[in-house]
């Protein structure tokens, strides 16, 4: 079964593969899927609203004074976690208001929290919005996604919106500092996995120069049946070129 949508702006604490116990902030509509990708691996099933642009669903949206409250609540909890993370839904850097949430939460986290770190799994498709690349600067882990080594592949793997152009995404991931990439690999049609494919992608990490690249692969019902799991050993032998072709820390993660 593919995951519900969460329905709340809180969710969790979730065990996080990569992050440990993490409670999620969740900042897109519950009641319809609004991102700016349809991923063919997505838990969440299809997007039903495909959009880098949220004017028209800012009505969906929880506005900022309901995150604040929720976040302030959540934080003043007896609930256990080490991570605070813009997670959720669809994509949290759309919201229109991502920047200065962020430094609300970041506030709130130094009030109440002050060991727990606040995180950002992000698709990368808003870096380009004002004010959203200096909010990932005061973030403590940034985490972003590239599942692809060519735009075709991009397209085929992430089917972003219109006006979202994968080399824009990789020039400004380069222009960041201190982030880490996730790429999620698929095997069957379409695949990431080639080796034409993962030469172009070692590139772009190469130019990217994240501080950790997080490989993992499809875990749960997908609504794609085209692609398949790629196994952990293959995952281990991905990593291990990753370094070898990039000096960049590769990490595999699988169950
Ligand atoms: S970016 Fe995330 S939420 Fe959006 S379609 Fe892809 S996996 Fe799903």
């Amino acid at each position: 079964m593919l995951l519900e949508l969460k329905d709340g702006i809180i969710y969790g604490p979730i065990n996080s593969r990569r992050l440990g116990k993490s409670l999620g902030i969740n900042l897109m509509p519950g009641r319809f899927k609004l991102c700016s990708f349809d991923c063919v691996y997505c838990h969440f099933g299809r997007t039903d609203e495909l959009s880098v642009d949220m004017r028209e669903y800012v009505n969906d949206l929880p506005d900022s004074d309901e995150v604040v409250r929720a976040v302030e609540g959540a934080l003043k909890s007896s609930l256990e976690f080490g991570y605070v993370t813009f997670s959720g839904n669809g994509e949290p850097t759309l919201h229109p208001d991502f920047p200065e949430l962020v430094d609300e939460v970041v506030e709130l986290r130094d009030t109440y929290r002050p060991d727990a770190k606040v995180a950002l799994l992000s698709n990368s498709t808003a870096l380009a919005r004002t004010g959203v690349r200096e909010a990932v600067r005061k973030i403590d882990a940034p985490v972003f996604k590239l599942d692809a080594g060519t735009e075709r592949t991009f397209r085929a793997i992430n089917r972003p919106a219109r006006r979202v152009d994968f080399y824009d995404i990789v020039e400004r991931l380069s222009s960041l500092d201190g982030i880490r990439v996730q790429s999620v690999l698929v095997d069957g049609a379409p695949s990431n996995i080639s080796a034409g494919e993962l030469e172009s992608y070692f590139d772009l990490v190469s130019l990217i120069q994240p501080v950790e690249v997080h490989i993992y692969s499809i875990d749960r019902p997908v609504p794609d049946t085209g692609i398949s799991l790629v196994p952990p050993e293959r995952l281990e032998d991905i990593a291990r070129a990753g370094r070898e072709a990039t000096g960049v820390p590769f990490v595999a993660f699988y169950k």
